[in-house]
Order: C-alpha cells, then sequence, then structure tokens
C-alpha cells in the first residue's frame, strides 16, 4: 500500500518512476481526501523539476480521464458516460469529427473561424473550450460578446448541435476531468503551471474526454505564448501528440509563431468582428495562414479532400457560422457592443517600416484595458481591447500610432499605456516575412 510521503520521496529524489499503480493510488486518494492538497502541490513541485517520463505520464492523464466522464458526442457509441445525448437529425454521427485546440496567443481568434470552416466542409467539429486566464484571450469570452449567445449546453444540446450545424464551440461542462480542474487550481497558486507533462496531461485530458476522433494542436511559440522557445513548443508539441495517439485520438500539432498579434483585433469583440469578417474572405493574411494550415491538417485526418478556400468564397463557412451562433441562443445580426472610448497609442518614433511590434505588451494593455481576467471567478468587458493599426512589415510617418486602445473606463489607459512602452519597433528596411508555421509534428 502506498503512501504519499514515500511517493512525494521518490519524485523529489527521481530515484525512480512512479508506477501505474501508485498513480492510480494516488488520484483515488486525492479524491477521497486521503492525499491533502498540500501533499498534491508538494508532489506537482517534484515533477515540475524531474519530469514523467512516458509511461509515468501516460497513466497520469489516463487518471485525469478517468476522473470524470468521457463524453462520446460524436461516432456510433451515443450518448456520455453518465448521460444520454439524443440529437436530432441522423446521419452525421457516420461523419469524422476532428477538433482544434491552440495553447494560448495574443489575437487568436482561429477557432471561431475554424470550426465553422471545417464543419462547412463536412467534418464534425465538437468544440469545447475554456475561458481565458492573464494576457491570452479564450474563445468562449470572445463569443459571449455576441447578444445572447450562451456557452454552457447540456449534453443534449450539445448532439443536438452537433447534428444540426455540424459545429459546437461550448463550454466544457465539470464532468470532463474534474481532477485536471483540481490541480491545475493547485498549479495556479503554488508555481507549477509551466511543466511539460503538467501542461501536456491537463490539456489532453480534456480533449480526450471529449470524445473527438482526431485533434490538431496550435502550440504557440514566441513573445506572446506560455513556451517562448521554440524548442520547449515542440517538446509540448511532441508531448501532447504521442499522448493523443496512445488514447487513441488521431493528433497532429503545428508549432506557429506569436511574437505579434494575430490579425488587427485584441479583446472579446473587436476579435469577433474581425473572425467574421474573415468568414467573409477579409480576413487579414495572417490570420488565413494559420487558419488555412490547420484546416487542411484537420481535414486531412477527418479523410476529407474539400477546399477551405472555396468554402469561404462560397459564403459556406460564413453560413454555419451564423447557424451554430444561432443555435446557442446568439443573434448574428444584432451589432457587437462597442467601447465608449477609444485613444491613440504608441506613436512612431519616426518614419520607417514596423519591424516588430510585441505580442506579449500588446495582450497585457488588452488585459489591462478590461479584456482578460487575473483570477477564473473575474468577468471580462465584451469591449476593451486593442487595434492595431500597423503591424510588422506596414510603413509608418513619424507620429502615426501604432495602436488604437478600447475601454468602458478611461480609467484603464494609463496601466496599459505602462504595458505598451517600448512594444513597437521601427526600421529603416521592411523586415524580411517570417513563415508562421515553425515545425509540424505527427503523421
Ligand atoms: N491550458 C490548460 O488547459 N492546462 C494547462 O496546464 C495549461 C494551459
Amino acid at each position: 500500500m502506498p503512501d504519499v510521503v514515500s511517493l512525494i520521496h521518490v519524485k523529489r529524489d527521481d530515484s525512480r518512476p512512479l508506477t501505474e499503480a501508485e498513480i492510480g493510488w494516488l488520484f483515488a486518494a486525492y479524491a477521497s481526501g486521503e492525499v491533502a492538497d498540500e501533499q498534491m502541490a508538494a508532489l506537482l513541485m517534484a515533477i515540475y523539476f524531474n519530469g514523467l517520463d512516458g509511461a509515468e505520464l501516460r497513466a497520469w492523464t489516463g487518471e485525469m480521464i478517468a476522473s470524470g466522464e468521457r463524453l462520446h458526442l460524436t461516432g456510433a457509441d451515443v450518448g456520455s458516460g453518465s448521460g444520454s445525448g439524443s440529437g436530432s437529425g441522423s446521419g452525421w454521427r457516420s461523419r469524422p469529427s476532428v477538433d482544434k485546440h491552440s495553447t494560448g496567443g495574443v489575437g487568436d481568434k482561429v477557432s471561431l473561424v475554424l470550426a465553422p470552416l471545417v464543419a462547412s466542409c463536412g467534418a464534425v467539429v465538437p468544440m469545447l473550450s475554456g475561458r481565458g486566464l492573464g494576457h491570452t484571450g479564450g474563445t468562449l469570452d470572445k463569443l459571449e460578446s455576441i447578444p445572447g449567445w450562451r456557452a454552457t449546453l447540456g449534453n443534449d444540446e450539445l448532439t443536438a448541435a452537433l447534428a444540426d450545424v455540424g459545429a459546437v464551440i461550448a463550454a466544457a461542462g465539470d464532468g470532463l476531468a474534474p481532477a485536471d480542474r483540481r490541480l491545475y487550481a493547485l498549479r495556479d497558486v503554488t508555481g507549477t503551471v509551466e511543466s511539460i507533462p503538467l501542461i501536456a496531461s491537463s490539456i489532453m485530458s480534456k480533449k480526450i474526454a471529449e470524445g473527438t476522433g482526431a485533434l490538431v494542436l496550435d502550440v504557440k511559440t514566441g513573445s506572446g505564448a506560455f513556451m517562448q522557445e521554440r524548442e520547449r513548443a515542440l517538446d509540448l508539441a511532441r508531448t501532447m501528440v504521442a499522448l493523443g495517439e496512445e488514447h487513441g485520438v488521431r493528433t497532429r500539432a503545428l508549432v506557429t509563431r506569436m511574437d505579434t498579434p494575430l490579425g488587427f483585433a485584441v479583446g472579446n469583440a473587436l476579435e469577433v468582428a474581425e473572425a467574421i469578417e474573415a468568414l467573409r474572405g477579409e480576413g487579414p493574411e495572417d490570420l488565413m495562414e494559420v487558419t488555412f494550415a490547420l484546416a487542411a491538417q484537420m481535414l486531412e485526418l477527418a479523410g476529407l479532400e474539400a477546399d477551405p478556400r472555396q468554402a469561404i468564397a462560397s459564403g459556406r463557412a460564413l453560413e454555419t457560422f451564423r447557424k451554430m451562433i444561432k443555435a446557442q441562443g446568439g443573434d448574428p445580426d444584432a451589432p457587437l457592443p462597442r467601447a465608449l472610448h477609444q485613444r491613440a497609442a504608441l506613436p512612431a518614433a519616426t518614419d520607417g517600416w514596423v519591424t516588430r511590434l510585441d505580442a506579449r505588451a500588446v495582450g497585457v494593455a488588452a488585459w489591462r484595458l478590461g479584456a482578460g481576467r487575473a483570477r477564473k471567478e473575474d468577468s471580462v468587458s465584451h469591449t476593451a481591447g486593442v487595434r492595431c493599426l500597423a503591424k510588422p512589415g506596414d510603413h509608418v510617418a513619424a507620429g502615426q500610432p501604432v495602436l488604437e486602445l478600447h475601454a468602458d473606463d478611461p480609467g484603464r489607459f494609463a496601466a496599459a499605456l505602462e504595458a505598451v512602452e517600448g512594444a513597437v519597433t521601427i526600421g529603416s528596411e521592411p523586415p524580411a516575412r517570417a513563415a508562421l508555421i515553425v515545425d509540424q509534428v505527427g503523421v
């Protein structure tokens, strides 16, 4: 019979890997209260320093999945572990399911475009998401700026939306990998978030439990990303792809650059507006490059040959987006809310080309304006955010503002201005255009 202090010693001293039985015991004892939060926190710190090997990570992730229900939103096996999903319509269950997850970036509204786009090409996209924390925004927070739109759906509503529309973006219910919720809260307050095995198991347990057949991961690297260095992003990508495959989900990852915001809009309603422009075929080049690269991977994994560019050009993707919003109570024709105050910011020091616009600084500014939350229970402003008036590669004249800040509370401008001090570099030559997709993992 293991005891938790011995397991902490084993991991602290890195004397041997934990066994599958020990990890199973640990999760059961944590769920029953026999293992206390402070003991789990000590173990998490030992894992932060000494990692988990492949077998430990597989067992750890398996326990996180088994702590809750495993949904079967798609495929022949109808319903969930703890309830049933009836859904309307029928043939959709034989369509391939595929989801996308991003590790989070600034201005990353790709999910809003990608879910309806890939669904309009014939796949079923069950995208269960979380909320934003810190300087990166959350997909649900963005969609909630659409009047009437609801993030929370029951299992029956989820299956009905998948049947009717083919895509759903909704809040992951409390029953999905509940052990992750407890562990993430502990990691958040004990300095143990930035551990590759802990991040990989946290993300993948929720995605595997959601029941998608295939998954494409967008692992961001650069100043605005969790994993700033490319090697660590690649390591995280490989770890997550291996976990997905081991648990029966066909998984691939793209490592994509996040040094500067994606598109021009950062902040909830601002990003929804830009996503709708993208679905109309008027999206910014960088946003479309990442969106089409991810769409190609998703369609390939789903075994579909459709052309995503055509799905946008024909209006099919936009139509699917409108249906997806309506299925969750939203009004796709209602005007999006707009901030009461706008302020031009970051004037260019000289004439020249923007060579750098720092993603993290812009993300922090948007957060300070009210677009993001510091703690899970905080609410967010739908209207706050930043519009980039120029991006790397654009020419500006001396004094021309590079950013426009949006807020309902003008008292927030000072802290946002402080965040973006030094965030832009102007050069005398246009910068070389760097590819946004820097690595691919998975076959
Ligand atoms: N997102 C998650 O869901 N979990 C992590 O650990 C980090 C990012």
